[in-house]
């Protein structure tokens, strides 16, 4: 894939990490995991909604700018596979698109920053635990089929972190 290079276009900014002129917030699994920790611990359902639609804004925002910078990338295999490189590259993790198309489909995650994380922090616990992750999901297809954020919804159909051998995404039109 020669249109889309990680290592040319990922600079450093003085203190701050830019890739295709585009900044990055990275940050740790303490960070993180305690971020995901106290939203769910004090707000319930409606902290994962917050960080659901805080990924998916910022992934949104994201892909839309990266597509703009990467118009050579046409077929939905290639977004697919940017929105893979990315995912890995940032330390998210590793994801697979199966079976996307505009009307939603199924992701895999084998393994990701989250789940380490959480597991290394909390241990197993007993419902789907990648909001974040789901976000990110619904951010990059609303980018890549061109629709606005709130199109897809995302279910984690099963979760390493309650100990399932892969985490699964279902993405549906919300609507
Ligand atoms: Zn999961």
């Amino acid at each position: 894939m020669d249109a889309f290079n990680w290592k040319k276009d990922l600079q450093r900014d003085g203190p701050r990490v830019v890739f295709s002129g585009q900044p990055f917030a990275m940050h740790c699994h303490h960070y993180n995991i305690n971020l995901q920790r106290t939203l769910e611990d004090t707000l319930g359902e409606e902290g994962v909604a917050l960080l659901f639609r805080s990924a998916e804004e910022a992934s949104f925002a994201n892909f839309q700018y990266l597509l703009g910078q990467y118009g050579r990338l046409r077929t939905e295999k290639s977004k697919f596979e940017m929105a893979s490189i990315l995912f890995q590259n940032c330390g998210m993790g590793i994801i697979y698109f199966q079976q996307v198309d505009e009307n939603g489909g199924v992701l895999v995650s084998p393994a990701s920053h989250h789940v380490t994380g959480w597991l290394a922090k909390h241990g197993r616990r007993d419902t789907p635990g990648c909001h974040f992750t789901r976000g990110w999901i619904a951010g990059a297809l609303e980018a890549i089929f061109g629709k606005s954020p709130g199109y897809y919804t995302v279910r984690e159909t099963a979760c390493k972190m309650a100990r399932d051998p892969d985490c699964v995404f279902e993405v549906r039109p919300a609507g």
